[in-house]
């Protein structure tokens, strides 16, 4: 997919949870890309288009390693969650991506015939905007998600203790 479907639906994914975190899913979600020509500029070898800077199971590690062992402001969690939207968003083309370093096979989502570059790109990333749009309205300036509570903000206003705030502070759902 192009970089502004990329950009388009991390930012999407991230807007409702932290918007604060969008500009590094939007980072995150294009540097399988950027990753590869970084590794072609740096170590001066040819690197395959969409294989090991393109594995799912990689950028789940990150995410996870952000979200359970440690992070920087969240920024690792979101890097990794952006490489993932990129990855399902590859994954929905023809072209498919891998899923981890154990095997070459490319992974196909529903179908795998979205054409890069093509309308059906644009609807998908366009959908996946509205949704955001649509969440984060009807959550208001200051409102409430029914279906992510943000502890954080609770512990800021006071309204729980230490101890909960920690105990929920991964409960987004
Ligand atoms: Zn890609």
């Amino acid at each position: 997919m192009k970089w502004v479907s990329h950009i388009a639906i991390a930012a999407a994914v991230a807007a409702p949870f932290s918007p604060a975190a969008m500009p590094v899913a939007a980072l995150g979600a294009t540097a399988p890309d950027w990753l590869e020509w970084v590794e072609e500029g740096v170590l001066h070898r040819r690197v395959r288009h969409r294989t090991h800077t393109h594995y799912l199971a990689v950028w789940l590690l990150v995410a996870l390693f952000g979200f359970l062992v440690w992070d920087f402001r969240g920024w690792i969690a979101w890097f990794g969650v952006g490489a993932c939207t990129h990855w399902f968003a590859d994954a929905l083309t023809i072209q498919g991506v891998p899923l981890g370093w154990w095997s070459d096979r490319r992974v196909h989502l529903f179908g795998g015939r979205v054409r890069t570059g093509s309308g059906a790109e644009f609807v998908i990333a366009a959908v996946c905007v509205s949704i955001a749009a649509l969440v984060v309205w009807q959550s208001g300036p200051h409102g409430f998600l029914p279906f992510f509570y943000n502890w954080g903000e609770f512990y800021g206003r006071g309204l729980i203790d230490g101890l909960e705030w920690r105990s929920h502070r991964f409960n987004y759902l």
